[in-house]
């Protein structure tokens, strides 16, 4: 399928075209016909699978007419980096057009961002905390607003921007196209939902909360003491590219970046004990290549618009079994394939089964000679699996892990 057969006008054929995109993806597929027609949408999707052109594209088509330099479309999401990825996207798929953007954030100054608000934008793509802020000294006019996306929903009402957000729709107009997307529908997420949209299409890729195709899943199990040597052994020996390192804690984050550097490896902190410019800095090396590995903390890595992400790291299994699937959804992005790599202590054995049972399907469990863990697990029974000889290599490609 092509996305000419969507109903898509020629500006933007051309600017998908000088993306490189050949064909939409399933999300794409679904939801930007139901978005030309101006319909509301709700989409289960995570990061990955092509969701921001889904959304960006019916909005971009529909501003092409009409007034313009006033808010028409206003896209909500939880972080500033998603917020600079969103906003980037809008530059890129409207490029041929004369439709202007405005990315508006907290923890940077006002000033720039009331001077664009200003100065006449057609779509603005928010966090809800800095944009009621706004809202509240009068720099934002919502009375023509005709498109609200509510991105990543479920996050942000995670990281506590729920009354923001009923705010914010109280104050914009009740005639409008909504579309909602959310990686995981919880109680919450579907309150949100109901309350946000009135008479909508369901688009989904895949089940609910399903981690993205393409991404081979390798779990290592492994004493609590021996992860970090353990991951600077996998780094060397794994194929290279751009990997992403997910740690619970900010001083987790330095701990552990600070001994793969000690190790050799070309490696950077990212997590929100760090300033903006150090931020934006390690992502910029990180995506110019120039760092090969970040170590980030999930609130930090929500947004991170990195393609060609070779491989995601869990160094700790996370208690949140969503958080596993969003982890991973950094990798094998638009088709392409990745490693997911989860490093398991004796003690996170029965997380891991809650991820298992939310991905519905049993990860075998790896050893790394060497390091096989010194404490038993506690198998549960129906997990039981038949032992195998030990030391058996199971990856011939990767020659490092071995099934226990
Ligand atoms: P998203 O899920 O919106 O964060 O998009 C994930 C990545 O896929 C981004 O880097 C997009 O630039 C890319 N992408 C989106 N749509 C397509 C497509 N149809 N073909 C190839 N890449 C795409």
């Amino acid at each position: 399928m092509s996305f000419e057969s969507l109903g898509l006008v020629a500006e933007l054929l051309r600017a998908l075209e000088e993306q490189g995109y050949t064909e939409p993806t399933p999300i794409q597929r679904e939801a930007i016909p139901v978005g030309l027609q101006g319909r509301d949408v709700v989409g289960c999707a995570q990061t990955g699978t092509g969701k921001t052109a889904a959304f960006l594209l019916p909005i971009l088509q529909r501003l092409r007419e009409g007034p313009h330099g006033r808010l028409r479309a206003l896209v909500l999401v939880p972080t500033r980096e998603l917020a600079e990825q969103v906003f980037s996207r809008a530059q890129a798929y409207g490029r041929h057009g004369n439709v202007k953007a405005a990315a508006v954030y907290g923890g940077v100054g006002m000033e720039p961002q009331t001077k664009a608000l200003k100065g006449g934008v057609d779509i603005v793509i928010a966090t809800p905390g800095r944009l009621l802020d706004h809202m509240g000294r009068g720099h934002v006019d919502t009375s023509a607003l005709e498109v609200l996306v509510l991105d990543e929903a479920d996050r942000m009402l995670d990281m506590g921007f729920q009354r923001d957000v009923y705010r914010i729709l109280d104050a914009l107009p009740a005639e409008r196209q909504t579309m909602f997307f959310s990686a995981t529908i919880s109680a919450d997420v579907d309150r949100l939902a109901q309350r946000a949209l009135t008479d909508h299409a369901e688009v989904e890729t895949g089940r609910r909360a399903e981690a993205a195709d393409g991404v081979e899943h390798i779990l290592v199990a492994v004493d609590k003491s021996a992860k970090r040597s353990v991951l600077a052994k996998m780094l060397k020996e794994l194929p290279t590219g751009r990997t992403l390192v997910f740690t619970r804690t900010k001083y987790g984050a330095d701990k552990l970046a600070h001994h793969l550097r000690r190790e050799g490896t070309n490696v950077a902190a990212f997590h929100g004990g760090k300033t903006q410019s150090a931020r934006n800095k390690a992502l910029d090396r990180f995506r110019l290549g120039k760092t090969h590995v970040l170590v980030a903390t999930d609130v930090a890595a929500r947004g991170i618009d990195v393609t060609n992400i070779v491989m995601v790291v869990n160094f700790d299994v996370p208690q949140d079994p969503e958080i596993y699937v969003h982890r991973v959804g950094r990798t094998a992005r638009a088709g392409a394939s990745g490693v997911a790599l989860t490093l398991m202590s004796p003690d996170e054995w029965l997380m891991m089964r809650d991820v298992e049972k939310l991905m519905r399907r049993t990860l075998p469990r790896d050893v790394v000679p060497g390091f096989e863990p010194t404490v038993e697990p506690v198998q549960p029974e129906e997990r039981a699996e038949p032992s195998r000889p030990q030391g058996r290599s199971v990856r011939g490609r990767r020659g490092i892990a071995r099934r226990r």
